[in-house]
Formats: structure tokens, sequence, C-alpha cells
């Protein structure tokens, strides 16, 4: 019975984690972490997706992650996925990362995408408003 409400945690947690990275998004759940200032037209590369951003959103979270090829990566989290961001979360944020990766490169960009494939979240080093950076 524990061990169910266990595992039900955890994929409610998968389903929160969408497909891709949509710019000016919540790395986890989408949900707008700046103010959209322009969306990309109909006829253009992401029709509808915010193309040009403004001003973050109040609890918008930059966090700072160690890689395991020894070099850091910043994502953007809402503030209620920063509060619940935990390392059982990394594996499913990179595939996510990776993804995105994909869907905006060019194919001379593919050998070094393949060597992403074996990197991954170590740890987060730290972490901070996006506001207090823009202030
Ligand atoms: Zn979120």
């Amino acid at each position: 019975m524990r061990l169910q409400s266990v595992a039900g945690a955890g994929r409610r947690w998968r389903e929160n984690v969408t497909e891709v990275k949509i710019a000016g998004c919540c790395t986890c759940c989408d949900e707008l972490c700046f103010e959209v200032l322009a969306r990309w037209d109909t006829h253009e590369r992401y029709p509808g997706e915010p193309k040009r951003l403004g001003p973050p959103m109040n609890d918008a979270t930059r966090v700072t992650f160690l890689l395991y090829d020894g070099s850091r990566a910043d994502f953007t989290f809402c503030g209620k996925c920063a509060e619940s961001l935990n390392p059982g979360q990394y594996t499913d944020i990179w595939r996510k990362t990776l993804r995105s990766f994909l869907r905006e490169m060019s194919e001379t960009a593919r050998p070094w995408w393949n060597t992403q494939l074996q990197n991954g979240i170590l740890a987060e080093m730290g972490r901070i408003n996006w506001s207090d950076l823009n202030g």
C-alpha cells in the first residue's frame, strides 16, 4: 500500500516534466517565468511560443547545476518547481534538455549532442531569484 503511493507520486512527477523546454518557461512544468513581449508568428519556426522576453515573474528562480563533465548549466524554474526540486528529478530534466537541443540545433551540432548523452546533472551549486538578478 505504502509502496504504491510512493510509485504514484513518481508517475505524477514524470507527467509534470513536459516534452521540450519552451523559451521563457519553467524547465519542469512550462509555466511562464518571464513576461512575453512577442511570440513567434504562425508561419514561423515555433508558432505561438515566446520569441522576445521581458522582466521575470516574481518567483522565477535560476538554478545553477554542476554537470558530470565538470561544466555548469543554468536552468529556470517557477517558484513551485524550484521549491520541490530534488536530485530524483535530475535525469528527467536532463532528458528534456536533450530533446530540446535536438529540436533547436542544426545537423552539424549532432556530434556534440551525442557527447551530451553521457552528460547529466550531478548537483545543484546554487540558486537565485531572477528578480534579484535583474534588479
Ligand atoms: Zn514549474
